[in-house]
């Protein structure tokens, strides 16, 4: 073991180092905060908590909107060695409870806004409010004197959190990630994107996920500031990164584009935006080129404490739809279905291992043992390198649509479909049939809703560009995409739209 012993909570460590650097601003008012002075807040609310008796070890759920009270429960977690269980806002009371009992959860953290939520979901745990409660039974945190607590100390191995993902497969699973895998990723994202001591990370991305909770966690460990948002507005966040001289913001697809088509372009200030969580299209990374947005799209999941590969601008801008080179400490291998590597430009499923991969999911070792093997960690998507060893990812295993014996990629309809002018964005899946065994079948956007589809015009483009077995048979216009919490597509819930209509043609494929 080369790395070794135990390390206390990333911002007690910076508390002796630069004190007086500027650790959070919260952006809705502009009120900030040093390190010296998020410091003995934290001490506070670890102290608070504890007094409750929570302790090392104990997970502390957190179902609360973002804001200045949330960086106190994240840091104040760190210090006292508990895992933190940060749940979305947004969801039900059902949803929650389930979270809570699939994660062991000691107890609640909720503010006002999710206060009805959290007591709803639990009669078993504590639910603590870091607002006055309107609930009975509901403890008011600021009313509870702090108890005097020293760091705990973390082993590389703890579980610093627990993560839910997304759902887009299946039900939220719970991801472990250690102290190791956090540090790792911290330190392998900073080799990538580069680190300046005035670096300014704009967050914007909910904070149940490592979007949004990440920069958080490495503020401390990297000396730089958060610029925190009480949640995402396009026009607000691109104002916000002019206003506050951002370098830095993580966002998903569908934000960069709103951002862009409110502003116009971005603040110049600007060093790095990371692009991930689901794939961008070609139009968006063109856009950031033309105007000039140092765009670094991004490869990752929960997982892996997010990034596993990120690309350079450079990259992105001259091998448009790459998601670029592994970081740092993981290896990625591409493998097919028997699990041997295959040559580059050829597809298969990634496989991911080293020291930013959890060690699996928490009360849950059948899923653990499916997807954590012993060559790696199966992520279910599909992807390939080129030449010169840029990844492309292309889809999910699950997404390949088998018809008539024919695979065909999603992606590369939807790819189609987007070009089409009626049609803004698109999802295009399998739907069971009984002859052809799938269906392709699409959920479309279009760019105008008061529009009608003309489906014979859209036919006759989709067979220009596309073998006739991948011609959507089924294509169904809606005014949005469902989305999961997070924001990535609900496939689920599209199956379900497209299941629900109507075939439009009954031609054989
Ligand atoms: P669940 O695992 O519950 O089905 P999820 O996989 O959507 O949900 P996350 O961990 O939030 O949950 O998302 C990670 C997934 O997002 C990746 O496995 C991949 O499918 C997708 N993804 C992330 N970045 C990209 C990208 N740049 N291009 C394509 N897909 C991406
Ligand atoms: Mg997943």
């Amino acid at each position: 073991q080369a790395l070794s012993g135990t390390m206390r909570d990333w911002l007690s460590h910076r508390v002796a180092t630069t004190p007086d650097q500027r650790a959070l601003i919260y952006a809705p008012t502009g009120d900030s905060w040093t390190f010296r002075e998020l410091d003995s807040l934290v001490s506070e609310t670890a102290g608070q908590l504890a007094a409750l008796g929570i302790k090392a070890g104990d997970h502390l759920g957190v179902v609360l909107e973002p804001g200045v009270e949330y960086v106190r429960l994240i840091h104040a977690a760190g210090r006292l060695g508990v895992t933190l269980v940060p749940l979305s806002e947004r969801l039900t009371p059902d949803e929650v409870a389930r979270n809570l009992e699939i994660a062991d959860v000691t107890a609640l953290v909720c503010g006002d806004s999710t206060e009805s939520t959290a007591v709803e979901a639990t009669a078993d745990v504590p639910v603590v409010s870091v607002d006055e409660p309107r609930w009975e039974g509901v403890i008011n945190l600021s009313s509870i004197a702090p108890k005097s607590t020293t760091p705990a100390q973390w082993n590389l191995s703890d579980t610093m959190l627990l993560l839910f993902t997304s759902g887009t497969t299946g039900t939220p699973k719970a991801v472990r990630l250690t102290m190791g895998n956090v540090l790792a990723n911290a330190v392998a994202s900073s080799f990538r994107l580069g680190l300046s001591p005035g670096d300014r990370w704009l967050v914007t991305l909910s904070l149940h996920h490592m979007g949004g909770i990440g920069p958080i966690l490495r503020s401390p460990l990297y000396g730089t500031t958060i610029v925190l948002r009480d949640g995402f507005d396009a026009g607000g966040a691109a104002d916000d990164i002019g206003k506050y001289d951002v370098t830095g913001v993580s966002v998903v697809p569908t934000m960069l584009k709103r951002m862009l088509d409110s502003r116009g372009t971005l603040s110049d200030s600007l060093r790095v935006v990371l692009l991930g969580g689901a794939p961008a299209s070609e139009e968006l990374v063109e856009r950031c080129r033309n105007y000039s947005v140092p765009v670094y799209p991004t490869y990752g999941m929960t997982e892996t404490a997010s990034q596993i590969a990120t690309a350079t601008p450079r990259e992105a801008f001259s091998s448009i739809g790459t998601v670029g080179r592994q970081l740092f400490f993981v290896d990625l291998d591409i493998v097919n279905d028997d699990g041997t590597p295959v040559e580059p430009g050829t597809a298969g499923e990634i496989v991911v291992s080293g020291l930013t991969v959890s060690p699996g999911y928490y009360g849950d070792p059948e899923a653990t043992a499916d997807a954590f093997t012993d060559a790696g960690l199966r992520t279910g998507d599909i992807g390939y390198r080129d030449d010169d060893g840029l990844l492309y990812v292309l889809n999910r295993k699950d997404d390949r649509i088998i018809t008539g014996g024919e695979n065909v990629d999603p992606g590369e309809v939807v790819h189609v479909l987007r070009q089409y002018p009626a049609i803004d964005d698109a999802v295009v899946l399998g739907i069971p049939d009984p002859e052809w065994g799938e269906r392709v079948s699409a959920l479309v956007v279009l760019s105008d809703p008061e529009m009608r589809l003309d489906r014979s015009a859209l036919d006759a483009f989709c067979r220009e560009h596309l073998a006739g077995f991948k011609v959507p048979r089924l294509v169904e216009p809606t005014d949005e995409l469902p989305r999961t919490v997070s924001g990535t597509i609900d496939r689920q819930a599209v199956r379900e739209r497209l299941q629900a209509a109507q075939p439009v043609t009954e031609a054989e494929p």
